[in-house]
Parts: C-alpha cells; sequence; structure tokens
C-alpha cells in the first residue's frame, strides 16, 4: 500500500535561525519536498534531509510571489503521492502567515498536517530589544495588528488606542506616516514611545525608538524598510537601543575544557 503523505506547517522564527523551535527542526529533517517562503531564513533548510528537494515559493527576490492557490495544489498534490511537505514560513504560520488558509485547504482535501509553531517576528524582535511586551505596570496586553489589511480597511485604531495593550504593528513600515497619524488622530499620546524594528534577530537588526508624533520622520531619515514591525506603548520605554553586547558565534560561547 502507498505510504500516505502528509503536510507540516513549519514557522521558521523571525530570522535568527537558533530562534527555531526542536519540532521544526525534526519537521524539516522529515521532508521530502520543502515550500519556502522568502522571509524564512535559509539557514534552517540546514535541517533538512540530503536530497530534499527545495522549492521556493516566496515574491523577494525579484519574482511576482507564487499564487497562494498555486501552493495549496502543490502540497496536496505531493502529500497526494505519499511525500511528506513541510511548508516553510517566517516567524509562526498562524500570524499574518496564511497557514490557516493552508490548513483550511488540507482539511478539505482530507490530508493528514502537523503543525510546529514558530516565534513569530513581534515577539522576536521584542526579545531582541529587551522590550518586555506585557510588563504588567505598563500594559493590560499586547495587539497584534496588521498594518495592510486585504480588504483595505484600517485597524479599528480607537478600539486599539483605548485599550491600553501594547501594539505591534506587521507590514505597516511604509504606511508608516499614515499609520501614526490615524493612532494619534484616535486619542494615542504625542510622547508614548514606539519603534521601529527591522530585520530583527538577523546581523543586519535595526531598531529605531521615538515619540509616536516623531516615529515616521525618525523612520524615513534613517532608511528603516521592509521587514520591520511598529512596536507602540509604555514598555518601549524599556529598551535598549543597541545590543549590549555584539553577536559572538556559537563556537565562541562554548565553555572552554577546564585546563588539566
Ligand atoms: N508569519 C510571520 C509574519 C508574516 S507577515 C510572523 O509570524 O512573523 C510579514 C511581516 O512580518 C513583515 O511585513 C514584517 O512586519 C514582519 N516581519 C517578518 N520578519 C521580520 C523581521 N525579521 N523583523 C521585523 N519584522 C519582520
Amino acid at each position: 500500500m502507498k505510504r500516505a503523505g502528509k503536510v507540516w506547517l513549519i514557522g521558521a522564527g523571525p530570522g535568527d535561525p537558533e530562534l527555531l523551535t526542536l519540532k521544526a527542526a525534526r519537521a524539516l529533517g522529515e521532508a521530502d519536498v520543502l515550500l519556502v517562503d522568502d522571509l524564512a531564513n535559509p539557514a534552517v533548510l540546514a535541517h533538512a534531509r540530503p536530497g530534499a528537494r527545495v522549492v521556493p515559493v516566496g515574491k523577494r527576490g525579484g519574482c511576482r510571489s507564487t499564487p497562494q492557490a498555486f501552493i495549496e495544489k502543490l502540497m496536496i498534490r505531493c502529500a497526494r503521492r505519499g511525500l511528506t511537505v513541510a511548508r516553510v514560513k517566517g516567524g509562526d504560520p498562524f500570524v499574518f502567515g496564511r497557514g490557516g488558509e493552508e490548513m483550511l485547504a488540507l482539511a478539505a482535501a482530507g490530508i493528514k498536517f502537523e503543525i510546529a509553531g514558530g516565534i513569530t517576528a513581534g515577539m522576536g524582535a521584542a526579545a531582541a530589544f529587551g522590550i518586555p511586551l506585557t510588563h504588567r505596570d505598563m500594559a493590560r496586553g499586547v495587539a497584534f495588528v496588521t498594518g495592510h489589511t486585504r480588504d483595505g480597511a484600517p485597524p479599528d485604531w480607537h478600539a486599539l488606542v483605548a485599550a491600553r495593550t501594547t501594539l505591534v504593528i506587521y507590514m505597516g513600515i511604509t504606511r508608516c506616516a499614515q499609520i501614526m497619524d490615524a493612532l494619534l488622530a484616535a486619542g494615542l499620546a504625542p510622547d508614548t514611545p514606539a519603534a521601529a524594528i527591522q530585520n530583527a534577530t538577523l546581523a543586519t537588526e535595526r531598531c529605531i525608538i521615538a515619540g509616536a508624533a516623531g516615529l515616521a520622520r525618525a523612520v524615513a531619515s534613517a532608511g528603516l524598510g521592509s521587514p520591520a514591525v511598529l512596536v507602540i506603548g509604555e514598555v518601549v520605554r524599556l529598551a535598549r537601543q543597541t545590543q549590549i553586547e555584539p553577536r559572538i558565534a556559537p563556537e565562541d560561547t562554548c565553555p572552554q575544557p577546564h585546563a588539566a
């Protein structure tokens, strides 16, 4: 009897390959075919089996993104042929990652699937710069929202400002000025600390911090671009703007054996 195929929906984390879960690493190693988004760091593919087929399906690097329907059909076709498929996405597959759509398509097609969650960019960025997203003296919670909705309708900024939660905005950097204007119009205090964090957890990461009213200007003059998250709220006051310690290669951090 033919082996039943299956699909892993895998979160590759925000960038740093050390932020991959052990489950994701195991899932990558089980795959015959890997369909990889471009926000997933290719370094995580070191966990794939030699000989596994890697298919990039992202839109960066000059190509138009592979249509979502095509990706879903390809996953289903491969699984029906008995293959184990790894669908590899940046961050977490269920946070602005279309993992939900893919899971529903797999379920509708009767394909077995498993999820290996990942560290989402907003959490990776906050951890990298020492921003405690829900510090209880400063925030009642945290909201992950998108600055770029499918139907073009903006989030309910009034409700978000009134909730007094830390705001983490994905896909908003290119519309930073409009978003900040909308937040200020919705009642956000102009001196609320705000951060824009690009390439979080990678060696190229950058973080700009300003008052809410000055963030867009600071982002423009620093030339910050995608991929970046905006983090807005009192907790940003606690951020360290630059890494206190430089990134060290793992081999340099290994304890040295004692000299006999
Ligand atoms: N599923 C992903 C999000 C995909 S949407 C996750 O959970 O992280 C793409 C958006 O994610 C980008 O526009 C940007 O806002 C954010 N993003 C992804 N990687 C990032 C990184 N390394 N640094 C900052 N933002 C990042």
